[in-house]
């Protein structure tokens, strides 16, 4: 299988997502650049965030049908709250709650930002809010940071209620 982007062959750990890791470092340094068709390419959904202000730079289409919302709607929004995190509703809002500190979603972009370091297919338990109705979701994510920018692809996940 070769990368949609630059046409070299794949390492079988980024088959799923039809890039290779130095086209994917290239879409991260500068997310915004990237045209819409080329993000929409990758197989995996992701998000990008903003590591200033961790608010979402870009979403490919995969990402949007996974959260089932409009990039209108998430853009510039927090984590939580383009998840569906329960806890985001509330009224502090995303990161500010009692909860935040444990969400592990938050925890893993902090430990990349902090780390400087990517984070590789950890597994996280999130109660999120899915087309109306709340649902334990377990994910596996892997984080890659650039440039200021953190990349979290989700690279499987099942609902487990
Ligand atoms: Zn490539």
């Amino acid at each position: 299988m070769l990368c949609k982007y630059c046409g070299e062959q794949l390492d079988p750990p980024h088959e799923n997502r039809g890039f290779c890791g130095d086209c994917y470092d290239i879409i991260i340094k500068d997310p915004l650049s990237f045209k819409k068709e080329i993000l929409d390419n990758i197989d995996l959904p992701f998000f990008v965030v903003s590591q200033s202000s961790q608010r979402v730079v870009t979403a490919n289409e995969e990402f949007l049908n996974f959260i089932s919302k409009s990039f209108d709607q998430i853009a510039n929004q927090l984590g939580g709250d383009v998840i569906g995190c329960i806890h985001a509703a509330n009224p502090h809002g995303c990161g500010k709650g009692e909860f935040c500190s444990k969400c592990p979603i938050r925890n893993l972009v902090q430990k990349t930002i902090d780390t400087q370091n990517p984070q590789k297919h950890v597994h996280v338990v999130q109660l999120i809010k899915h087309e109306g109705e709340t649902k334990d979701i377990s994910l596996h994510v892997t984080t890659r940071i650039k440039n200021g920018y953190v990349l979290l692809q989700i690279d499987d996940y099942e609902f487990l209620s």
